[in-house]
């Protein structure tokens, strides 16, 4: 990140002070300010809870003190994720680009690439071909390819805007060597795959049609539908992924997939109807939330 600015730190004190002041009147939390301030300075959440940087003389900044009003002003009445006004989020060990055309990669997304390496029950001696469904960011595939550094792994989206983001990110991770992208729906483009598919991990979209208006207007407003509207019971995806699938694992190939509480019941029961799929096993994230179904190709 370059940093052309420098500001003092009682400048910056004050700015952060005022900032607080209008975040707390409009109900958004105080750590946001601090999150901004982390990736456009080389300052740390500590120092900044401490206001300990408030004597270094100058303080190196993305941009200029106005700028900085500006963006925190597109956070509070344009209700924009914090995100995609500093165009970065960081996720598991890597710092990923993002725009409005992806889905800010989340938190508890992060479990998933430990289940993956967990359940995984091939050897490295093995040719082995993950894939991440609708991989927006690029998250899943890079974790994939962190974890499973013998491994090809191929990435499909059927947004050629997120394809882009996804393919700076695994430049920038220094793993677009081992990630092939495609440009395409789910499985469409890896027709060539059938049958050898070792893995298969995917975020899709799970939020029913009629609750994305009641999601956070940061959400609702501000990230793409694609990537949140899983249809009438927010199902319409996972069921495809459930009937696809099959023929493109190997047996005991792995199949992954995060979804919304609520719908572990339903994920299971369309698994075993299905009648290909053996062990499977519904994985909470850390707070506690079923989150994942897991299950491997018999
Ligand atoms: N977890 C996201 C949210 O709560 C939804 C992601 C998705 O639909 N895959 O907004």
């Amino acid at each position: 990140m370059e940093k052309n600015y420098q500001v003092s730190g009682k400048e910056l004190y004050l700015w952060r002070r005022t900032a607080i002041d209008r975040a707390l009147a409009a109900q958004i939390a105080v750590k946001e300010i601090d999150w901004l301030l982390q990736q456009v300075s080389d300052l740390d959440s500590l120092s900044l809870r401490l206001e300990s940087f408030k004597n270094r003389s100058l303080i190196p900044l993305q941009h200029s003190i106005q700028q900085l009003t500006l963006l925190w002003e597109k956070r509070l009445t344009e209700h924009l994720p914090v995100q995609y006004i500093v165009g970065q989020v960081p996720w598991r060990n890597f710092q990923l680009s993002v725009s409005p055309g992806v889905l800010i990669p989340r938190p508890e997304t992060e479990l998933i690439i430990e289940i993956a390496q967990q359940a995984n029950g091939f050897s490295s001696e093995e040719e082995a071909h993950w894939v991440d469904l609708g991989t927006g960011s690029g998250a899943i595939a890079l974790g994939l390819a962190s974890v499973f550094p013998y491994a090809t792994i191929h990435a499909t989206d059927c947004s050629k805007a997120a394809l882009e983001i996804a393919k700076t990110n695994a430049v920038t991770a220094k793993l677009n060597n081992q990630i092939q992208f495609y440009h395409g729906d789910w499985w469409s483009p890896l027709k060539h795959l059938k049958g050898k598919i070792t893995g298969m991990v995917s975020n899709p979209p799970y939020i029913p049609s009629s609750e994305l208006p009641q999601l956070q207007p940061e959400v609702f407003k501000h990230e793409p539908h694609l990537a949140l509207d899983g249809g009438t019971d927010g199902l319409d995806a996972i069921r495809y992924l459930v009937t696809a699938s099959p023929e493109y694992l190997m047996s005991g190939g792995l199949w992954l997939i995060e979804m919304m509480a609520g719908q572990a019941k339903a994920v299971v029961k369309m698994l075993s109807e299905q009648g290909d799929y053996r062990d499977i096993k519904v994985i909470s994230d850390l707070a506690g939330i079923e989150r994942f179904v897991l299950a491997f190709r018999r």
